[in-house]
């Protein structure tokens, strides 16, 4: 599956499985890649509500399964206390951050500096450090404009194979699965946030695009932080 999952037609998947076929196949990807890649397989854990359910799937194909957190000095209060809580009940997830410093204000003049500094820049070590040869992420084809031409199984950086196991998922159903196994979530999505990252960068909006509320007022609105995007081995 993991080979055929590289070429299927991500939108038909989207359309035509059911709830329980959707997460089923995310199982058996988990669960395949963990058999290729043993330890050397890492859940990136954002800790919004895509990663939560991601790293719920995940130990239910292994407990042992480790994962690593991005974190940066902008990230809001409940963020970082859900983060805290988190760690302390899963201890094989590992944080990075870097704390070089930056202009005060780049998230205003240079958004992408800013999250390449912050962002991009410690995945990149957490991937080498973690000796990671397969990252899983929580990313979703149907989150917005800059999401819809990924595929479940990708290799953009030569040797490291990323692993979008709920790609295909809507909005609906990770709330179902979370629902439904009772995963800890973010409290601030009762505030009405429906895509989470830095405070700075992040609003509440009416807009049916998930993420709208995403660095609005700059270039990159609605867009990535980078770590989906660029290279991560250099
Ligand atoms: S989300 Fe904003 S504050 Fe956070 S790293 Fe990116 S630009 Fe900087």
């Amino acid at each position: 599956m993991i080979e055929t999952a590289k070429q299927e037609n991500v939108q038909e998947l989207v359309e035509n499985l059911n709830f329980k076929e959707k997460v089923d196949r995310s199982l058996l990807l988990i669960e395949e890649a963990y058999k290729r890649f043993g330890d050397s397989l890492v859940v990136a854990n954002s800790l919004g509500k895509d990663s939560v359910a991601v790293w719920h799937l995940a130990k239910q194909v292994n407990r042992n399964i480790r994962g690593f957190i991005i974190t940066t000095r902008f990230k809001p209060t409940d963020t970082v206390q859900f983060m805290h809580k988190q760690i302390a009940k899963y201890p094989e997830l590992k944080i990075y951050e870097n704390r070089e410093w930056i202009l005060p204000n780049l998230y205003e003049t240079d958004p992408d500096l800013c999250c390449d500094i912050l962002k991009v820049k410690p995945t990149r070590r957490a991937i080498e450090e973690m000796d990671v040869k397969c990252w899983v992420t929580g990313l979703r084809c149907t989150e917005g404009r800059t999401r819809v031409d990924f595929q479940e199984v990708e290799e953009r950086d030569y040797g490291l194979i990323k692993l979008n196991p709920i790609l295909i998922w809507q909005e609906r159903e990770v709330w179902q699965y979370l629902a439904l196994n009772q995963v800890d979530v973010n409290p601030l999505y009762a505030e009405g946030y429906r895509s989470l990252g830095c405070a700075p960068c992040t609003n509440i909006t009416a807009d049916p695009n998930e993420r709208a509320g995403r660095w609005i007022g700059t270039g990159k609105c609605g867009g990535e932080c980078g770590i989906h995007t660029r290279p991560l081995r250099v």
